[in-house]
């Protein structure tokens, strides 16, 4: 049996924050890891922002988040001697005066004023339509989390620590003080499985919705826009005349599949937004992983204290993660207690007796 003190589940965002801020710790780390290539956090653009850009408010407990989310960009790019970070600027446009008027009266507010510039920015594309121009919100960017993924992969492949099949439930042995998984015997195991958790016999009592996302990646030769500018839709600037556009919202449809009636409504109302004819290079879709009630899902299960879960991080993953992995890591190390709002034991009684 090799030894660990943690067996993780699922190497998605959360999964890779979760274990790479384990490992700083100083911690042994195994992960389990089904490869796929069309996961929530392999094809999210991993733009951030601190703002809700339709009502203009600021995000859930977002003062708290930031640091972590630059701490752990700052360690993840030392450790691996690459940039996967972007700051970028965010513009929000404008569709009327009214909408003008909001972000200057929001602007003057305490918690909003950090992060929003109050001047209107008059638009500077002939390929964008926006009369009214644009708002500027400040601390935003991108994270390449498809890239941060495969290199973490690669170092824990590299060390032995890493092992890429499917879960097998069935295998696993609950101990009193540790956990077995074929060869690997750990003091806890934590679940990060994004969607997937619908199908994990500890953890499918919990409210996990799935809302599917689909996004294209265009050429829109001549843009050259450089901002993140959001509108209906976002466009996010890859380089060499390349855009990310998305996403949809489907809560109905519980798959990974590309709709045609996806791409249409992107293409539409990306038509609406730049006057420049995309050339299609790639569609993608996938399940992001929602709650209910809008918040993530951490915590201990409620029959076995070394059985962990890590999930629900919804349409903001790369803003919530590396706050949420800080407060798991104090819980499961010293036992500090989990902010109510996100700690599964809210749905105690969803369990099946
Ligand atoms: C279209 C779209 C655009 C998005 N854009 C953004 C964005 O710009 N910014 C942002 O912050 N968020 C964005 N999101 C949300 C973000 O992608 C998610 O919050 C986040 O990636 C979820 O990460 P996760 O690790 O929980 O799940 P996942 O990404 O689903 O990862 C789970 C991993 O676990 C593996 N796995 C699951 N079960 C098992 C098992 N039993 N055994 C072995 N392996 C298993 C899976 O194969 C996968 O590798 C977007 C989502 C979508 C769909």
């Amino acid at each position: 049996m090799k030894q660990f003190d943690y067996i993780i589940v699922g190497q998605g965002l959360a999964g890779t924050v979760l274990a790479f801020r384990l490992r700083l710790k100083g911690k042994r780390v195994f992960v389990v890891d089904k490869h796929r290539e069309s996961t929530s956090s392999k094809i999210a653009p991993g733009a951030y922002n601190p703002m809700v850009l339709k009502r203009f408010t600021p995000c859930w407990n977002v003062e708290q988040q930031l640091e972590p989310l630059y701490d752990f960009i700052t360690n993840f790019e030392e450790a691996f001697d690459e940039s996967v970070h972007t700051p970028l600027k965010l513009w929000r446009k404008f569709h009327s005066v009214q909408e003008q008027n909001l972000w200057l009266e929001k602007s003057e507010k305490v918690r909003l004023a950090p992060f929003m510039n109050p001047s209107f920015i008059a638009n500077p594309y002939k390929g964008v339509r926006a009369e009214f121009g644009f708002g500027e919100v400040i601390n935003s960017g991108r994270v390449e989390l498809s890239r941060m993924i495969s290199l973490f992969k690669e170092q824990l492949e590299s060390e032995a620590c890493f092992l890429d099949e499917d879960f097998d439930y069935n295998t696993l042995e609950i101990r009193s003080s540790s956990v077995c998984y074929k060869s690997v015997s750990a003091d806890k195991i934590v679940f990060c499985e994004g969607h997937r958790l619908t199908k994990n016999p500890f953890f499918n009592y919990l409210p996990l919705m799935r809302t599917k996302g689909e996004l294209i990646t265009v050429r829109l030769k001549g843009l050259q826009v450089k901002e993140l500018i959001k509108s209906n839709i976002s466009i996010l600037p890859l380089g060499d005349d390349v855009y990310k556009v998305g996403a949809t919202f489907n809560w109905d449809d519980k798959d990974e599949v590309c709709t045609e009636q996806a791409q249409q409504e992107l293409l539409d109302k990306l038509k609406e937004l730049v006057d420049v004819s995309p050339e299609l290079v790639r569609h993608e879709a996938g399940l992001r992983p929602t709650v209910k009630d809008r918040r993530a899902l951490l915590g201990v299960h409620p029959k076995y204290d070394n059985v962990i879960v890590f999930n629900g991080l919804g349409t903001r993953g790369l803003l919530i993660s590396p706050y949420l992995s800080l407060q798991l890591i104090d819980f499961m190390e010293q036992g500090i207690a989990l902010d109510p709002e996100v700690d599964i034991k809210r749905y105690e009684n969803q369990m099946p007796c």
